[in-house]
C-alpha cells in the first residue's frame, strides 16, 4: 500500500490510526502479531527492526537465536476487525549479525522469494503465476474435547443450516448429501457472509473471480481468486483465511480449512493452478502439444508428479490431510494427469484455452499447509522437471483420461498412489529432498525441524484415543 514512511505516516495522521500491528508467519503458517503505538512508529522500526523471540515460532534454532522483524511497508492494510484504528503489515523474519542483519533462512517469507529468484536465476522463467483455490466449511457451532482427563469424548459440530427455529417445520429445504454445489437459496445460507467477505478481499487488493457453495453441505464453501505471483499468493492466502476466520467470528459462526472435518462429507482442497512466464509469454502453451500444453509445461509436471509424495509433506501437512485424499470425494488419491479429470493429481482444465491462460492444477494441497513453503516446494518440484527433462508420459504418470477411482484392481497396481498417511509423506520427505536444497532454497535445518515436528504430531494422533474409538470400541 505504501512505498515510503512519510506516505505511511500521512495516512496514519488522516486516518487517525492509533496502533501499527505487525504480522509474522510461524513454522505452520499461522499469523502472529506484535503491535507498538503510532508514535513508535519510526525510521529505526525498519534500520534495526523489532526483537523477539523466534524459539516460539517454531523454527529449527540458529546459532544466534535473537531475532528480529522489519516491516514490509508494501503490505500495509487497516485491519477492518479492530475497533481501535489499526495499520497492519506483514514482517520479515531476520537473524542479527553485524555489521548487517541477514534474512533469516527458514522464515517462510524469505524461503518463497529464493524459491522466486532461484526459478529467475537458473534462467527457466522470469514468474510463476500460481492461483490457489480457498474450500472452506462454516459452522454454527464446534465444540470437542480431547483433553486426556476429561470423562466425556466429544466432537459436536453444527452446520449452518437455516434459522434453528426454521428447522423443525422446514425440512423441505435439505441440502442433499453430496449435492451442494452451486446450490442456490433458500439451502444456501452463506450468501451474505460470502459476500461480505469476498468485498473484504477485494479492499485488501485480493481479486475475486467468485465465490459458491461447494458439493459438500450445508456450509462447505468455496472462493477463487485471481492469480499472482508465489510470494504474493502465499501473503493473500494468509490474508483470505484471516478474513474469513475472522469475518466468520463477527457473524457468531465459525470457519475451517480442516482437509476433511465430516466424516462421509466432501473434504477441503486448496488447489493451485500454475503458469510460468518469461519475457512477458506465456511458456505452458504450444497448440500442437496435449491439451496444447508445451513440452517445458510437461516438464514442469513430470517434475511435480515425480516429487509429490515428498510434496505432501508440506502440501498436505496435517493427519487429517490424508482424510481427505481417499476416492469417492473429487480428491485425488492416484499419481497421474489429465484433462477435465477431478480423480487425477493433475488436472489439465479444458475450459482456458488461450495462450495466457493455459494452465494445470494441482489437486492435494490443503489449507492447513504453510502457503509460503507448499507453494515453494511445487515450484522447486517443477523446476526439478525442467533441467533433468522429466517426461510424464515416459514416466508412466498418464495422460490418464479416464475415472481413475473405476480402475480394476490389475490396473490400480500399475498406478503409483499419494502417500495413505502423514507418516508416509515425511518418509518420502525424508528422502527425497535434494529439490528443495537446491540453490538453498529450503535450508536444511528447516527440513530437520519439520521432521521432527511433523512426526511428532503424528506419535500424538496415533496415542490419542478418539471419538470413534469410544463408539467402536466402549462397549466391547
Ligand atoms: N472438494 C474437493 C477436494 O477435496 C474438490 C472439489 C472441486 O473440484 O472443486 O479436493
Ligand atoms: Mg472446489
Ligand atoms: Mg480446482
Amino acid at each position: 500500500m505504501f512505498n515510503s514512511l512519510v506516505e505511511a505516516k500521512r495516512f496514519i495522521e488522516e486516518k487517525r490510526i492509533q496502533m501499527v500491528d505487525f504480522m509474522m508467519i510461524d513454522l505452520n503458517g499461522r499469523w502472529r502479531h506484535l503491535t507498538i503505538p503510532v508514535d513508535r512508529f519510526t525510521e529505526d522500526t525498519f534500520k534495526n527492526g523489532i526483537g523477539f523471540d523466534g524459539s516460539n515460532y517454531g523454527f529449527a534454532p540458529v546459532e544466534k537465536s535473537d531475532m528480529v522483524f522489519i516491516p514490509d511497508l508494501s503490505t500495509s492494510y487497516v485491519d477492518p476487525f479492530m475497533e481501535i484504528p489499526t495499520l497492519a503489515m506483514i514482517g520479515d523474519v531476520y537473524v542479527i549479525d553485524v555489521p548487517n542483519n541477514r534474512p533469516f533462512d527458514q522464515d517462510p517469507r524469505n524461503v518463497a522469494k529464493h524459491a522466486e529468484n532461484y526459478l529467475m536465476e537458473s534462467g527457466i522463467a522470469d514468474e510463476m503465476k500460481i492461483g490457489p483455490e480457498y474450500e472452506f466449511h462454516v459452522f454454527d457451532h464446534v465444540s470437542y474435547s480431547t483433553a486426556p482427563n476429561e470423562s466425556s469424548y466429544y466432537i459436536d459440530t453444527e452446520q449452518a443450516e437455516w434459522n434453528k427455529e426454521d428447522r423443525d417445520f422446514n425440512l423441505g429445504y435439505k441440502m442433499p448429501h453430496k449435492g451442494g454445489y452451486h446450490m442456490a437459496p433458500p439451502q444456501d445460507v452463506l450468501y451474505d457472509f460470502r459476500s461480505r467477505v469476498c468485498m473484504l478481499m477485494e479492499k485488501q487488493g485480493i481479486r475475486v473471480k467468485y465465490h459458491h457453495h461447494e458439493v459438500g453441505g450445508p456450509g462447505q464453501l468455496e472462493i477463487e481468486v485471481e492469480f499472482g505471483s508465489v510470494t504474493e499468493m502465499a501473503d493473500k492466502t494468509m490474508m483470505t483465511k484471516y478474513l474469513i476466520k475472522n469475518e466468520a467470528i463477527a457473524e457468531g459462526k465459525t470457519a475451517t480449512f480442516m482437509p476433511k472435518p465430516i466424516f462421509d462429507e466432501a473434504g477441503n482442497g486448496m488447489h493451485v493452478h500454475m503458469q510460468l512466464f518469461k519475457g512477458g509469454e506465456p511458456l505452458f502453451y504450444d497448440k500442437d502439444g496435449y491439451s496444447q500444453l508445451s513440452q517445458e509445461a510437461l516438464y514442469f509436471m513430470g517434475g511435480i508428479l515425480r516429487h509429490i509424495r515428498a510434496l505432501c509433506a508440506f502440501t498436505n501437512p496435517s493427519t487429517n490431510s490424508f482424510k481427505r485424499l481417499v476416492p469417492g470425494y473429487e480428491a485425488p488419491v492416484t499419481i497421474g494427469f489429465a484433462t477435465a479429470n477431478r480423480s487425477s493429481v493433475i488436472r489439465v482444465p479444458a475450459y482456458a484455452k488461450d495462450p495466457d491462460k493455459k494452465r494445470f492444477e494441482i489437486r492435494n494441497p490443503d489449507g492447513t499447509c504453510n502457503p509460503y513453503y507448499a507453494f515453494s516446494a511445487i515450484l522447486m518440484a517443477g523446476c526439478d522437471g525442467i533441467k533433468n527433462k522429466i517426461d510424464p508420459v515416459a514416466e508412466g504418470y498418464g495422460p490418464y483420461d479416464i475415472n481413475l477411482y473405476n480402475l480394476t484392481e490389475e490396473e490400480k497396481k500399475k498406478i503409483k498412489s499419494l502417500p495413505r498417511t502423514l507418516d508416509e509423506a515425511l518418509d518420502a520427505l525424508e528422502e527425497d529432498h535434494a529439490f528443495l536444497t537446491e540453490g538453498g532454497v529450503f535450508p536444511e535445518k528447516l527440513i530437520e525441524i519439520w521432521l521432527i515436528n511433523k512426526r511428532a504430531e503424528t506419535k500424538k494422533h496415533s496415542l490419542m484415543p478418539t471419538p470413534m474409538e469410544f463408539d467402536m470400541y466402549y462397549d466391547l
